[in-house]
């Protein structure tokens, strides 16, 4: 089977829609999420313009805020202070990657938990690793909706995380974890990273490296989650041979199609529910 990340996306952003209305219609109030852009990078500001257009199709109130790349670090952080105590605003993102000048954790550091709709911030990151509620990154978030909707009851089953970052990796893992699998995560520094990977139920590749991930890596009847985006020649391609795979296994994502709707709908579900925290 081949998971169709573009529908799965395309249904939660209507759940999501439908419940900002209703909330609208007792409370007249609508969900802001406040995005600061800073510099040029053509992929950042690609990233901004989608984040923007699917927060206003499903009523979120979105604003992007633009700085030249070299705006001062205390000026960007000054502008998040701003914004954690601005009653309306109940989402904010800083688009990464940023200029040198400014500390990634610092500016991570400075966003208020409770508007951090990334999840990147360490009270975030430790609930999670706590196991207890927390903003959860998009991405692996996204990755955990694709799963269940194969497979709604994964208690005993073994997840094997290939790539260990913040932003994927290590997440995804913690989810994977409450959700009583057996985790093993897996790096560039792993010993027989195919041997590990053999032994994955669910398998969930976020690397970089287009292709790493051969048919003979995979179980048979696995579920496959391919998060990499890379460039081949002019096509984009994920961590996974895909084509060789998709008939070995259970379900598979495409690379695009799979993951990457999933996120962007998952960054307004996280928006939806920092707002709804507030209203309270
Ligand atoms: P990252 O920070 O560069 O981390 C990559 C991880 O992969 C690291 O832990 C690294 O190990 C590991 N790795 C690298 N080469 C390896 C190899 N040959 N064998 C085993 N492990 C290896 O990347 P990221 O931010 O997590 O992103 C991963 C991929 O996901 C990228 O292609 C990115 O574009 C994509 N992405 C997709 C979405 C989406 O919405 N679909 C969102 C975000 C990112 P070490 O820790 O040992 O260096």
């Amino acid at each position: 089977m081949i998971i169709d990340g573009k529908k799965e996306s395309a249904l939660l952003r209507q759940e999501i829609k439908e419940e900002i209305s209703a909330i609208k219609a007792k409370t007249n109030k609508v969900p802001e999420l406040t995005v600061i852009l800073i510099g040029d990078f053509a992929p950042s500001k690609i990233y901004v313009k989608n984040k923007e257009k699917n927060s206003e199709e499903v009523g979120i109130k979105s604003k992007v805020l633009k700085y030249s790349k070299e705006v001062k670090e205390r000026e960007i952080l000054n502008k998040i202070k701003e914004l954690n105590e601005d009653d309306n605003v109940s989402g904010i993102l800083v688009q990464l990657p940023l200029p040198d000048q400014i500390s990634k954790k610092k500016i991570i550091n400075a966003i208020d938990p409770a508007k951090d709709v990334d999840g990147f911030n360490p009270i975030n990151v430790g609930n999670l690793a706590s196991g207890y509620k927390s903003i959860v990154p998009c991405t692996p978030m996204g990755c955990l909706l694709l799963i269940k909707k194969i497979e709604k009851n994964l208690t005993g089953k073994h997840a094997v995380v290939i790539g260990r970052s913040n932003l994927n990796g290590k997440p995804m893992a913690q989810l994977l974890l409450k959700e009583n699998c057996t985790v093993t995560i897996v790096h560039s520094k792993t010993k027989n990273l195919k041997e590990e990977c053999l032994k994955a139920d669910i398998l969930i590749a976020a690397v970089g490296v287009a292709n790493l991930v051969q048919k003979d890596w995979v179980k048979n009847g696995s579920i496959v989650i391919d998060v990499g985006i890379n460039k081949e020649g002019q096509k984009i391609v994920g961590d996974v041979n895909f084509h060789d795979i998709k008939d070995k296994v259970k379900a598979i994502t495409p690379v695009p199609g799979g993951v990457g709707p999933m996120t962007i709908a998952c960054l307004l579900k996280n928006t939806l529910e920092c707002f709804k925290a507030r209203l309270i």
